[in-house]
């Protein structure tokens, strides 16, 4: 009995009875009175009810079914329209034993039914259930409510991720592996669409030299400058930008010709060129300088699309030996 009483004490009741005969109200009052942990609010109006649930918060509720105004169904009705009330345990307590009241009753939400007057043992039994049973959802639902907050905040950090692993974390622009994947897509694409796909490899000139002259940070911040820049010179969403590795970069131009390519080239080389980065032991250009090799093909079944990346190099590569700062084109 003393581990059942220590159990009790844990679940505290907060009864909220309905009723609007006062002799009712206070017959149950009396009966409770001297109850451990049952503490018991009482109301004779039924339209006062709903609010008065709302700001007392019951744990388990005490519904007579016959009453002027609004009676007990009606009550149940709008205890299920409300959200933040609609779980709380409702034990109707009614003179009225037929079947149809009973059912009615249940099927409009009702939790437990009892006829007046109840024992005392019994209803204070029932009342700890109940409450029991609802304090027991209202900690499953809170614990749900932070495991889906948790899952959304995962989801988030996956994403962000995700994200991070297709970035270059010095330059910010896409890395490898984003290229990667975004050329086998629209390598795919233009073959299905039989639409021509351009390539530019761009390599920064004497990058070694600026490396050796003005210290490796300061050759990180102007890899990152000229990145930056030269990713926001194409314009349409498909085009592709990407960090190939070291000082080299790609830029990747779905359904775009040779002509269209050698000039997105051009734009870049000038706009290196104009950033006016000093690289004073470079032997093209007082200033930071990029060699360009573009590719252009129709994707058919029988080229090889590591083929169309060597062309492009072979077109950079050529660009080097004809003097740096320039852009060189090659077709497959
Ligand atoms: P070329 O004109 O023929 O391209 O000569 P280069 O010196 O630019 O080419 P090379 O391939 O000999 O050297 C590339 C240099 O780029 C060497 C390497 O230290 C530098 N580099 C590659 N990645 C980074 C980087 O992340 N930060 C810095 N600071 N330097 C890098
Ligand atoms: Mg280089
Ligand atoms: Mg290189």
């Amino acid at each position: 009995m003393g581990n059942l009483k220590q159990d009790w004490s844990q679940y505290p009741v907060t009864a909220f009875l309905i009723d609007d005969q006062q002799s009712v109200t206070k017959s149950i009052q009396k009966l409770l009175k001297h109850v451990e942990h049952i503490n018991l609010y009482t109301c004779n109006d039924p339209t006062h009810a709903i609010n008065e649930i709302l700001s007392i918060g019951p744990t388990v509720l005490l519904l007579d079914i016959h009453m002027p105004v609004m009676d007990g169904f009606a009550i149940l009705e709008q205890l299920q329209q409300n959200e933040a009330i609609k779980d709380i345990p409702t034990i109707v307590l009614t003179v009225d034993t037929s079947i149809e009241t009973k059912k009615k009753a249940f099927m409009l939400g009702a939790n437990d039914y009892l006829i007046k007057t109840p024992d005392k043992t019994e209803l204070s039994l029932r009342l700890r259930y109940h409450t029991r049973a609802y304090v027991d959802h209202l900690e499953r639902e809170s614990t749900l409510r932070a495991l889906r907050k948790k899952k959304d905040e995962f989801k988030v950090l996956i994403q962000k991720l995700e994200l991070s692993s297709y970035q270059d974390s010095l330059t910010l622009v896409a890395n490898r592996r984003g290229f990667d994947e975004a050329f086998a897509r629209e390598w795919h694409r233009a073959m299905r669409e039989t639409t021509p796909l351009s390539l530019i490899f761009i390599d920064l000139d004497y990058f070694k030299q600026y490396n050796d002259f003005y210290g490796h940070l300061a050759g990180d911040d102007c890899l990152k400058e000229v990145a930056q820049t030269l990713q926001g010179i194409s314009q349409r969403p498909t085009d592709f930008f990407a960090r190939y590795g070291g000082e080299e970069f790609v830029l990747l131009l779905p359904n775009t010709d040779a002509i269209g390519a050698l000039h997105i080239a051009e734009k870049l080389r000038i706009k290196a060129v104009s950033l006016n980065l000093e690289h004073q032991a470079s032997k093209v250009c007082d200033y930071v300088t990029i060699s360009l090799g573009v590719a252009t093909t129709i994707p058919m079944i029988k080229h090889q699309p590591r083929d169309f990346i060597y062309t492009a190099d072979q077109a950079l590569y050529s660009a080097k030996k004809q003097g740096r700062n320039q852009v060189v084109c090659k077709g497959i």
